[in-house]
């Protein structure tokens, strides 16, 4: 059931772009080299009437999309739908963030928790769905590891053909509101696609997204709303990637 049944093209992660070195030849003196990137944002544990419509009107502004990663409770409030269907009308992808948030699935018991943390929360989505629904696991502070998935959410996953979208950089704008901005330019400068974790909650962070997005235009990074493939151990409901690292089995808990 969990093994590997070989990689797919997918809309969610179209081609791989390597990056790209070039030389500026300065004229007797020396030559500089600048490494271009790819950036795909995404923003979690919205959506909050304080934080999400600011960060809406910046990406519009920039006509910029990207991923909503939303939690179900918050999405179960009037406001929470208004700015989920708004993001969703201007182009931004919505995808699950489980229903409570409270603890990684990979340390649930409950035999149904992939229905009431995943079902439920999806059901919600309904309309505002991509059509392979994107489900991202709540790290408990953005741990990549064997908490994130239990194999009865691995199973409940494939059974629903979700595409389970991990990240690969999360420079923790929550716990650090003002400084969040250095650490994430240094993590795009790392890698060539960068798949980056914000957060559209109230902690002020979001304050500095417009300043964050002038900089990575400064460095030529490339904005870009697909997500890299290393980051998608689940596509349309198959294991595309290994998933083992981040599945934990009740015997090893
Ligand atoms: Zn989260």
């Amino acid at each position: 059931m969990m093994n590997i049944k070989g990689m797919r093209r997918h809309p969610y992660s179209r081609s791989r772009i390597q990056p790209i070195a070039f030389a500026i030849a300065v004229p007797g003196k020396f030559v500089r080299y600048r490494e271009m990137f790819d950036l795909t944002l995404s923003f979690d544990n919205g959506p909050e009437p304080e934080a999400t419509p600011a960060v809406l009107d910046i990406l519009a502004r920039r006509s910029l999309h990207s991923s909503f990663f939303v939690i179900g409770e918050k999405l179960a409030t009037p406001q929470g739908r208004t700015l989920a269907a708004r993001a969703h009308a201007e182009g931004h992808w919505i995808g699950n963030h489980s229903w409570s948030h409270s603890l990684p699935l990979g340390l649930c018991v409950e035999a149904d928790v992939a229905e009431t943390e995943i079902g439920r929360t999806q059901a919600l989505i309904g309309a505002l769905s991509q059509p392979s629904p994107l489900f991202r696991p709540f790290g408990g502070g953005g741990n990549l590891d064997r908490r994130l998935l239990s194999p009865a959410a691995v199973e409940y996953l494939m059974q629903k053909k979700f595409t389970c979208v991990l990240w690969n950089a999360i420079p923790r704008d929550w716990n650090d509101p003002d400084g969040w901005i250095e650490r994430a330019l240094g993590q795009c400068r790392e890698q060539s696609w960068t798949l980056m974790v914000l957060h559209d909650v109230p902690s002020g962070a979001m304050r500095h997204l417009d300043r964050f997005l002038d900089r990575i235009g400064e460095m030529d990074g490339r904005l870009r709303q697909d997500f890299p493939p290393d980051c998608l151990p689940i596509v349309d409901g198959i294991i595309v990637q290994p998933i083992e690292s981040y599945v934990m089995h009740a015997d090893r808990a």
